[in-house]
């Protein structure tokens, strides 16, 4: 048990969270709360922000009893401290302008479809004069010197890992600073020691554990979970139907039936979050995705 350190759920207000947020969200609290931690609810509004969609997932997560500590934290309000790390970044050498669109990076590496490619180096190695040059073309965005290589790590639901550590974007050439930096000093600054998230973001790890250690922080540990997916085997989305709680209570579905039904798909008993709390073990949670057939039973 840990008397200290913070779990957290970081919802993208996107729109409402589907069943796949949600099964993440129950599962990261259950984390934190086994472990003695506290949790803490973190919105991540740096882009991809649709009205009114962050009050509707918060109350989508009480609904469920899915409570955190403090109010709620807004990642566009932390800019400042987003802008002090990139500034010790720049400061160490540790970053580089880049001037490269999507489509370069597409044409100049080999990537299979779908997979995003680490950044091929294009703009690592330009002399001053080519930058001037560039510059006049299109603004910057300064990218991670991260030294490249690998980094590895224990997670406690998806094993042992390892990948390769990309130049990610730190600030996008519009002036907004990027996830990867922002994730990893809010993380930090808010005392995180445990993420649990979708597995999706499984391969964004090992690039930010080197920022974090980079920027002179312990990273947190990680627990990556099973997505939900669609009847077509594909990550759950919209076009799946019924996957909110709005959707699902327009269907007959009540909250504690839905909450029930994703507890059930953990192996774990329903009834409230507390009953599951009681006999949470990690070890025991499935490897697999969940798949939603499109009706709760
Ligand atoms: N905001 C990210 C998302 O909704 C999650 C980031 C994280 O948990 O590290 O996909």
């Amino acid at each position: 048990m840990n008397s200290s350190g913070a779990g957290r759920y970081a919802p993208s207000p996107s729109g409402d969270l589907h069943l796949g947020n949600l099964r993440t969200a129950i599962l990261a609290w259950l984390f934190a709360r086994s472990t003695g931690r506290a949790f803490l609810l973190r919105v991540e509004d740096l882009d991809r922000v649709r009205a009114r969609a962050e009050e509707s997932q918060l109350h989508d997560l009480q609904a469920l009893g899915v409570t955190w500590d403090g109010p709620a934290v807004r990642q566009s309000e932390r800019g400042e401290l987003h802008t002090a790390a990139l500034q010790s970044l720049i400061s160490a050498g540790r970053t580089f302008e880049c001037f490269c669109t999507r489509r370069d990076i597409a044409e100049a590496t080999s990537a299979a479809h779908g997979a995003v490619p680490l950044y091929p180096g294009t703009c690592q190695n330009l002399s001053e004069a080519e930058r001037a040059e560039r510059r006049q073309e299109r603004p910057a965005a300064l990218r991670f010197l991260s030294g490249g290589g690998t980094e590895g790590f224990t997670d406690a639901v998806a094993g042992e890992q390892a990948g390769p550590v990309d130049d990610v974007v730190l600030r996008r050439n519009d002036g907004a600073i990027a996830y990867n930096l922002a994730v990893v000093v809010d993380d930090a600054d808010q005392g995180v020691d445990q993420v649990v998230r979708g597995d999706d973001l499984l391969t964004s790890t090992p690039t930010q554990l080197r920022l974090a250690r980079t920027l002179g922080h312990a990273p947190p540990s990680y627990a990556h979970v099973p997505l939900v997916l669609g009847p077509d085997g594909k990550r759950l989305a919209k076009r799946d139907g019924a996957v909110t709680l709005g959707d699902l209570a327009a269907a007959g579905w009540d909250v504690p039936a839905v909450r029930d039904a994703l507890l059930d798909s953990l192996g774990l008993p329903g009834g409230g979050l507390e009953n599951a709390l009681a006999v949470f073990d990690p070890a025991e949670l499935p490897r697999e995705p969940w798949v939603f057939q499109g009706t709760l039973v």
